[in-house]
Order: C-alpha cells, then sequence, then structure tokens
C-alpha cells in the first residue's frame, strides 16, 4: 500500500499546455484536485503556439475546431475564417487561458527531462530540464501526437551555412525570406500550406520532394456573420452530433477536410463520360467521391488517375506535372491535406521542383543541398519534414514505470496502451488521446473534451473510493492492441505500400505499427463509459 503521507507538489502534475493540458487543468481544478501544468515552450497553445509557419491554417471548420464546454465562450469568440489561420488560433487559446484564469498554475519553458513511479509511495518524481523535482500522485500526459519534430539526418546537415530552419519551430521573431534562395524539403500537410507562401516572398524557392501528395482545394472563405449566427444559434445541437460521430463533426458548418465520398457513387460502375463531367464540375474533388475507392484497389487507382489528370491540367510544365502526380500509393493512406493553390504554385518563375525520385540527397555543403545532378545553392533551408507522431513526444521522456523500465524499450516494437488512456507497468499516469486512441482520426477539440472529461472523472472516483493508485492490467491492455490492430487491418492506412507517421513509415527505423483505433470515436467512447460504469474493471485500484 502506498504512503499517503509523502509530501506531494500537487495532486496531478499535467504535462503540455495545448488544447489538452489547457482544458485538462480547467476540468481537474474545478474538481478539487492541485494541478501543476509543464510546458516546454514560451507560450501556451501547443500546436499553435510552435506551428507559427506562413500559411498556417487550421483544416476544420474554426467554429467546429473550438471548444464547447462554455456556451459563453463559444458566444463571445467571433472566427473570421471558414478554416482559422494559426494567429486566430493561438489568441483563441490565450483567450481561453486568461478567460479561466489557468496561467497561474502553468510553468513555462519547463521542459519534463524524466519521470519515475515511485512504487513504495503511489506518486511520480518529475524531473524537470529546468533542473527542478516536483513530485505528484497522479501524472496526465498532454504532450501531443504531432510535437515531436522529426529532421532527417542527412550528411553535412551542419556544415550549411545558411539559415536552418523547422516548419514547427518556426521562430516568434520570424524568418527573413524575401529575395533570398530558400529551399524546402516536405510536402505533406505543413509543406503544402507553407510552400505557395514562401514562392510569393522568397527570390528563388526550390521544392525538394521524395513522394507526391494528394491535396484538394480548401474552399478557405472569410466568414459570414450571418453564417457564424446561424452555427452559433444552434451550438447545442452541433456540440451533440459531434459527441455522437465517428469523427467528431458535426458536418453542418460547410466544407471540411472530412468530407468525403459519395455512398452511391461507385467509380468502377462509373462511365467514362461520369468521370470526365466529374472532373469537369468539381475539379481535384472529382478524386474523392467514389464510395468504392476506400476499400478496392483497382477503384482507388482509378480515382488516383482522376487527380492525376487535375495535376497535369493545373501544371503547365509536364515534366513537372509529372513528378507531382502521385504514383504509387492510394488515395487515403495518408491524412488528405488541403491546400490553397500548392499546384499553381509550380507555374512560377521563381519556383524549381526537385524530384529525390529522380534526383536524390547527396548531402548537405555549406552553400546549400547536393543532389546527384550538381549542388542547389541556398540562403535558407526549411524542413517540413513532420513527426514522431503519436508516439514521440511520450518516448523523448525518460519515464520509467514501477518495474524501472524505460517507457521508450517497451514501445520500441510500437506503443502498447489500453485504449489510450494508460500503460500496463505505468500506474497514475493517464494520457489524453495517447496512443492506441482514436488519435487524429477525430476533431481534436471536442475530442479532448471527451478524454479529459473521462480521466477526470476516473481521478474523481479514485479520490472519492480513498485510492491511491490506479493501474491497467496487461490481459486488458494486450486485448484492446489485437483489436486496435483488427480494426486497421483491409483500411488504406494499412496497404502495403503506403508509408505515413500514421503507421510508423515516415521514419526509419520506427516499428511499423498503426497505433490508432479505427472504430470511430463514437464507439470508442462508448466503450469508455462502460468501463466506468463497471468501476473500471480494467484496472488495479488500491
Ligand atoms: P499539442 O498542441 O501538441 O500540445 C502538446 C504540448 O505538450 C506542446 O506545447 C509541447 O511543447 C508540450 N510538451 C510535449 N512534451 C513535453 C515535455 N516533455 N515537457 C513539457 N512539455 C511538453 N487537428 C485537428 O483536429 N484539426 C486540424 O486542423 C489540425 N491542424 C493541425 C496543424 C498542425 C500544423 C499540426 C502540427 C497539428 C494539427 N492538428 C489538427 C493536430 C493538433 O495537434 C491538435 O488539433 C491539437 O492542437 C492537439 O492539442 P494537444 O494539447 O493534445 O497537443
Ligand atoms: P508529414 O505529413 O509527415 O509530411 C512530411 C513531409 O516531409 C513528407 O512530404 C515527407 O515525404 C517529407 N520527408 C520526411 N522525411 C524526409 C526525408 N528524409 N527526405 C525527403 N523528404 C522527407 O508532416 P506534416 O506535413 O508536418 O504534417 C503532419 C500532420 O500534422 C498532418 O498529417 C496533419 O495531421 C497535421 N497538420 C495539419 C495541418 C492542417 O492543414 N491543419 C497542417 C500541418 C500539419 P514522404 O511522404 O516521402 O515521407
Amino acid at each position: 500500500m502506498g504512503d499517503n503521507d509523502v509530501t506531494l507538489d500537487a495532486d496531478v502534475i499535467v504535462v503540455g499546455a495545448g488544447m489538452s493540458g489547457l482544458y485538462a487543468l480547467k476540468v481537474l481544478r474545478e474538481r478539487g484536485f492541485r494541478v501543476i501544468v509543464l510546458e516546454r515552450a514560451a507560450g501556451v497553445g501547443g500546436t499553435w503556439f510552435w506551428n507559427r509557419y506562413p500559411g498556417a491554417r487550421c483544416d476544420i471548420p474554426s467554429l467546429e475546431y473550438s471548444f464547447g464546454f462554455d456556451p459563453e465562450l463559444e458566444q463571445e469568440w467571433e472566427w473570421s475564417e471558414h478554416f482559422a489561420a494559426q494567429p486566430e488560433i493561438e489568441r483563441y487559446l490565450n483567450h481561453v487561458a486568461d478567460r479561466y484564469e489557468l496561467r497561474s498554475d502553468i510553468r513555462l519553458e519547463t521542459g519534463v527531462a524524466t519521470m519515475t513511479f515511485d512504487d513504495a509511495t503511489d506518486s511520480w518524481v518529475v524531473d524537470t530540464e529546468t533542473g527542478e523535482t516536483l513530485r505528484s500522485r497522479f501524472c496526465v500526459m498532454a504532450t501531443g501526437g504531432l510535437s515531436a519534430p522529426h529532421r532527417p539526418d542527412w550528411p553535412g546537415i551542419d556544415t550549411f551555412a545558411g539559415e536552418v530552419v523547422q516548419s514547427s519551430l518556426w521562430p516568434e521573431e520570424g524568418v527573413a525570406l524575401e529575395g533570398r534562395r530558400v529551399g524546402i524539403v516536405g510536402n505533406g500537410s505543413s509543406g503544402v500550406q507553407v510552400i505557395p507562401e514562401l514562392a510569393k516572398v522568397a527570390g528563388h524557392l526550390t521544392v525538394f520532394q521524395r513522394t507526391a501528395t494528394f491535396a484538394w482545394p480548401s474552399q478557405n472563405r472569410p466568414l459570414t456573420p450571418e453564417h457564424q449566427a446561424e452555427v452559433k444559434s444552434r451550438y447545442r445541437e452541433v456540440r451533440a452530433q459531434q459527441h455522437a460521430s465517428p469523427l467528431a463533426t458535426a458536418h453542418t458548418t460547410g466544407a471540411t477536410i472530412f468530407t468525403f465520398a459519395d455512398p452511391n457513387k461507385f467509380i468502377l460502375e462509373s462511365t467514362e463520360e461520369e468521370r470526365v463531367a466529374a472532373l469537369e464540375e468539381q475539379g481535384f474533388n472529382a478524386s474523392r467521391i467514389w464510395a468504392d475507392a476506400a476499400k478496392d484497389m483497382d477503384a482507388n487507382e482509378m480515382a488516383v488517375e482522376l487527380f492525376r489528370e487535375m495535376v497535369r491540367r493545373t501544371v503547365t510544365d509536364p515534366e513537372v506535372a509529372d513528378s507531382l502526380c502521385p504514383k504509387d500509393y492510394p488515395i487515403g493512406c495518408k491524412r488528405p491535406v488541403l491546400d490553397n493553390g500548392y499546384f499553381e504554385t509550380f507555374n512560377r518563375d521563381n519556383v524549381t521542383l526537385i524530384d529525390l525520385r529522380k534526383d536524390a540527397i547527396v548531402e548537405v555543403v555549406p552553400e546549400g543541398v547536393r543532389t546527384t545532378t550538381g549542388v542547389q545553392e541556398l540562403d535558407v533551408l526549411i524542413f517540413a519534414t513532420g513527426f514522431d507522431a503519436v508516439s514521440g513526444a511520450m518516448t523523448r521522456i525518460d519515464m520509467r514505470g514501477k518495474s524501472g523500465r524505460l517507457l521508450r524499450d517497451d514501445w520500441a516494437d510500437g506503443p502498447r496502451t489500453f485504449m489510450g488512456f494508460s500503460v500496463a507497468d505505468y500506474p497514475n499516469m493517464f494520457m489524453v488521446i495517447g496512443p492506441g486512441s482514436v488519435g487524429v482520426l477525430a476533431n481534436y477539440p471536442p475530442h479532448i473534451e471527451l478524454q479529459v472529461g473521462w480521466i477526470a472523472d476516473f481521478l474523481e472516483y479514485l479520490a472519492e473510493h480513498g485510492s491511491t493508485r490506479a493501474e491497467v492490467g496487461a490481459d486488458a491492455q494486450d486485448q484492446w492492441c489485437a483489436e486496435v490492430e483488427a480494426a486497421a487491418v483491409g483500411t488504406m492506412f494499412n496497404a502495403p505500400n503506403c508509408h505515413s507517421w500514421y503507421n510508423g513509415g515516415n521514419i526509419e527505423g520506427k516499428a511499423r505499427v498503426i497505433p490508432i483505433y479505427m472504430g470511430g470515436l463514437d464507439r470508442f467512447m462508448a466503450r469508455a463509459q462502460e468501463l466506468a460504469t463497471s468501476g473500471y474493471e480494467a484496472y488495479a485500484i488500491r
């Protein structure tokens, strides 16, 4: 039995002050817990603090990518665009921090380096990067699934004489780009957003592309006061729909990244005329309206061909267009990307595409980047090369559970959790949207509210029962991991030629596992609620 008299700095240490950490602090404080939030960044907002590259914006409608826990907050906040840009979301999250007086319990510029479970006292010992040691009964990891930046380990990278910038660590003071020779590596969601903005200001922009991207026009636009007022007038209904949906979206606020296929359209049954008509009417979107493309590889390839046709129609240089056509993986394997003039950017005189499949990287040299055909001279080199996603922020902490093993070692073959909330052998540690949960497949803010709510209920239950320790059983964890694996079978995420951060395939040497539950948030939360009703039977509580 743990020693309840141990001196605790807090009941709960929350790691991270993004959306998850802010909401966790608010809720746990309201439930009577003493909370300290530790955050590495110099400000709150997480993703929206760090990713301040030009063009950074949300791909979920702002009216849905926002908290629903307080109707007053919903009504008072005015969004300016259908898809809010980074500065607006950062302002919103700062407003949340101020409005609920959260800052007094948040310690900024305080990264967590090590965490050790003290088996004798049922508490966590947390060492910060600033040299402090804190102790709490519980830890809530709000460390984010897209918060551990990944940069390729190219030879000579440290010899570059110009400026190296990571899109996800974009300096607050900005980067001088005007008239300069800028190179960018990466054309996922971040690259596709930043590339058109860079091209507008750089003297010359060189895009180094390893894999061509599927990107669809975002249809972003200013929000009209009428539309905003209309949605606000029925916000309770919208939030209820979000909470009941597999993707945490209400589909009532216009275009969204989650707008996919028409269930009645099958490309395998379509005629040439129908496909051409779809292209004429819908452009790039003609490639993502087909229900059978999600399940059948032949159907998928036909949809990909429609996409390629649109690239060829948009990009004037046939060789560049060919390089920009995705060829070797299906639509739906990676997170869809929304763009604002991405393909058109390659028609500009000041933009060069280097297709790394034809002209590979050799090394970085002081003057720029050497590929097999020569040196691209650069003043600035930008990496939009993504993240050690889903598990990276957790495994970068030296976290030791009750057996003294490192979490990093326990997860060497891929993260193993119970519902993304807990890890066997790591008592009293809870994760918000951890590996093995629905993760990025659901719109985050409503998803965060549901997950944090569940964790807060559990901690309150433990407090009411005078319990100092909760530990999930290894059997329950094994069973859950098997369910997560089974749910991914047959999906495009699991296609053999699919390499993405969803399955660890974006990082050399990372275990190829899909630690994302594909069964939908509605089903996931129903399971979580059943568990709560059962008195958390998967856990040993004492
Ligand atoms: P984060 O916002 O990632 O916050 C985690 C925080 O934990 C960070 O501030 C980090 O510094 C801190 N942290 C991590 N490790 C430590 C440590 N060891 N010590 C101290 N602090 C630590 N999702 C959507 O649903 N829709 C979108 O349109 C969308 N757009 C996105 C755009 C970008 C550019 C990115 C990168 C992600 C996007 N996402 C989107 C996902 C986004 O991460 C979530 O929507 C949401 O912001 C996650 O909030 P969070 O608090 O869980 O994590
Ligand atoms: P990403 O999707 O993983 O894309 C990384 C890019 O870098 C890919 O083009 C990748 O090429 C390239 N790359 C990685 N390593 C490379 C190497 N060694 N050599 C050459 N190229 C390399 O990362 P991201 O663009 O940052 O997006 C990650 C996620 O964040 C998104 O999927 C989304 O969930 C979220 N996000 C959302 C938005 C939004 O619109 N709201 C914006 C940004 C980010 P390969 O394809 O060949 O691996």
